[in-house]
């Protein structure tokens, strides 16, 4: 069994993991962190009677009593790089869905983690018709390569853009080498009107609205024509069959690596 613990176990992603890994079979929930909600048993979160896992607040001194194989992360994105930090430095595999973190931050995550030798996942989106978007939009980008990306999500979330179109923003400029799109000049009659830009001139436009709940379209403009490319996660449950893949394939990684695809299809 693998030994699981979830930290930001309180929050709505967090809850989910916790029914997820409580379910899976191969791994067993160990502990539960969170700022939040500290002396809780977790068996009224995630819907089952009385566990003995009670919520804490002290990740490090969790990882060091416990020394569980992976600590989920699903917090917040102010914390999640001293997260990171502190689990490599205790041996514990992290397997991170929180978004927010810079590039440079991630980048430093996974030096720390080769340097000692722990794996470990940092994924922005851990669901696989996601992952699909993201490769097929980076297919169509070699063909169109003029594209706008729209993402919508619930309005809790505190980070925009999110993590996923980052990453695909990456994924396209990775594809479509230099190419500059869009005029040179424009201008806004309100700030932030043709959303934010990414290199190349790929614009990203963030929508925060209650009712939903983690939506992407990839818009592709060609002569006299358009491709939509678009995905929807309808609820949190969309995410965890990616996650318990995430912490299954963390096991047998030596360092921490950035996207659930490089997992599955490279
Ligand atoms: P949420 O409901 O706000 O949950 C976050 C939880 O973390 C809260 O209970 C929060 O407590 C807690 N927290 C804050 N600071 C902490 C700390 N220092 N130590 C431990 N716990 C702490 O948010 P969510 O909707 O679950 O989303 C969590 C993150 O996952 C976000 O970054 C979101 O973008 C990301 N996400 C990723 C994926 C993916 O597939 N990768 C999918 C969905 C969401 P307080 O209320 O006290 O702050």
């Amino acid at each position: 069994m693998l030994r699981v613990i979830v930290n930001g176990a309180y929050g709505r992603m967090g809850c989910e993991v916790m029914k997820a890994v409580w379910n899976s079979g191969d791994m067993e929930l160990v502990g539960a962190v969170d700022s939040a909600g500290t002396g809780t048993d977790i068996g009224t979160l995630i819907g089952v009677a009385h566990t003995g896992i009670i919520l804490e607040n002290n990740l490090e001194e969790m990882l060091r009593r416990l020394r569980p194989d992976v600590a989920v992360d699903f917090t917040t994105p102010h914390v999640v790089y001293q997260n990171c930090i502190t689990c490599i430095k205790c041996g514990v595999r992290p397997v991170v869905g929180t978004t927010g973190m810079s590039s440079g931050q991630i980048q430093e995550v996974i030096n720390l983690s080769q340097e000692l030798g722990v794996g470990g996942l940092i994924a922005p989106n851990f669901a696989i018709g996601a992952l699909l978007m993201i490769k097929f939009a980076t297919e169509a980008a070699r063909h169109m390569p003029n594209v706008e990306i729209i993402e919508l999500h619930h309005d809790q979330k505190i980070d925009a853009p999110s993590g996923t179109a980052i990453k695909t923003a990456e994924a396209i400029c990775e594809q479509r080498g230099d190419f500059q799109q869009g005029l040179a000049t424009q201008f806004e009659n309100i700030t932030g009107a043709r959303g934010g830009k990414f290199n190349g001139g790929i614009r990203i436009h963030s929508v925060r609205l209650p009712g939903l709940v983690a939506h992407q379209e990839v818009i592709f403009g060609g002569l006299g024509q358009t491709l939509t490319i678009k995905h929807d996660s309808i609820n949190r449950e969309s995410f965890m069959p990616g996650v318990l893949l995430g912490i299954r394939k963390a096991m047998h990684l030596e360092r921490v690596v950035y996207g659930l695809d490089k997992l599955l299809f490279d």
